[in-house]
Parts: structure tokens; sequence; C-alpha cells
């Protein structure tokens, strides 16, 4: 079980264009709250390619980046900021390998995707992989700071913080 005395952290999730397509998102936000993790921000972007160059400014040199932009910008995205103890690292674990065939059973990507990247290499496409969370703690800050404003993050209790924990 984690701890209280395990730092709060946040964390910005996703949930890409085929997630929401394939109207996944009240299942996967469903995952979240049933751990005890709570939104504390969200709300739906229709991304376009300056944006994406921002928020995937690591990959913009990388060979995958151009299908990478015509996937995330295809439909719009749900983001959320995410709380909770250690929740950097929860979320990575619940969402699973970034190619979903490789993902285990249980995890978001494993449950809902056989996408590879071989498959979608072949079809000259970006990997469909439902979601997208900050891989650190240094990154989250980063990227919450990008998708969100100050006022648009909110504080308050839920009954998980009496039971759950
Ligand atoms: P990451 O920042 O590692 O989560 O990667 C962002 C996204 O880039 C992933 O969710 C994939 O859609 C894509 N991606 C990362 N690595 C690769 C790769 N080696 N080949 C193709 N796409 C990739």
């Amino acid at each position: 079980m984690r701890r209280v005395s395990e730092p709060l952290e946040r964390t910005l999730v996703l949930l890409k264009p085929d997630a929401v397509e394939r109207a996944l998102i009240g299942t996967i936000i469903t995952r979240f709250e049933n751990v005890g993790l709570k939104i504390v921000g969200m709300k739906m972007v229709w991304v376009d390619a300056d944006f994406s160059k921002k928020h995937y400014s690591d990959h913009v040199s990388k060979p995958f980046y151009k299908g990478l932009e015509s996937f995330i910008t295809a439909g719009p995205v749900i983001a959320m900021a995410i709380e909770g103890i250690s929740s950097v690292d929860l979320v990575r674990k619940m969402v699973g390998a970034t190619e979903p065939k490789k993902a285990v059973p249980g995890t978001i990507r494993g449950d809902y995707s056989q996408h590879s990247y071989e498959w979608a290499d072949k079809k000259g496409i970006a990997i469909k992989n439902l979601i997208h969370a900050s891989d650190s703690l240094e990154n989250a800050q980063k990227e919450l700071k990008l998708w969100f404003a100050p006022s648009e993050l909110h504080s308050y209790k839920t009954v998980h913080e009496v039971h759950v924990f």
C-alpha cells in the first residue's frame, strides 16, 4: 500500500485521438478514479502542429515525429492533470509499455490495443497507443505548465483521502 508520507505529485495525462474516437474516455478515467487518483484539471483540446512540436520537443528531430504529429493533430484529445501519491510512477505503470502489443494485460494499453511498431511502420502511420503520461516529475511539471494555466488547476478533497490510502 502506498503511504501518505510518499510525495503528492501532479502528472499530465492525454487521452489521444484514438481513445476519444473509440469512446474510451470514461472507461480510462474510471481506472484512475478507482485507484484514488484525483483529476485536478481537465479539458478537450484539438492540438495544432505548433503545439504538437512544443509538447513533443524531445522527439521533433526523430524519424517517427511526422507520423506522431499527424496522429496527435487528427482529432481532439482529453488533457488531464492527475494528482496522487507518487502519481507519475503509478500512472506510467497503469498505462503500460509504449507499444501496445508489448503492454501487459491489466495495463490500459495492454487491455485496449494490439498496435505494434511493425504494423504501424508498414502502414506509414504512428503507433496508436491511446494515451500519454509524463515520464518523470520534471517532465510532468514542464508539460502541465504547457497544457494548463494555473487557474485551470484545482485543489479539493475526495473520499479516497479518508478510505483508500
Ligand atoms: P514518449 O515521449 O516516449 O511517451 O513518446 C511519445 C510518443 O512517441 C509515443 O507515445 C509513441 O507514440 C511515439 N514513439 C516513441 N518512440 C517511438 C519509436 N521508437 N517509434 C515510433 N514512435 C515512437
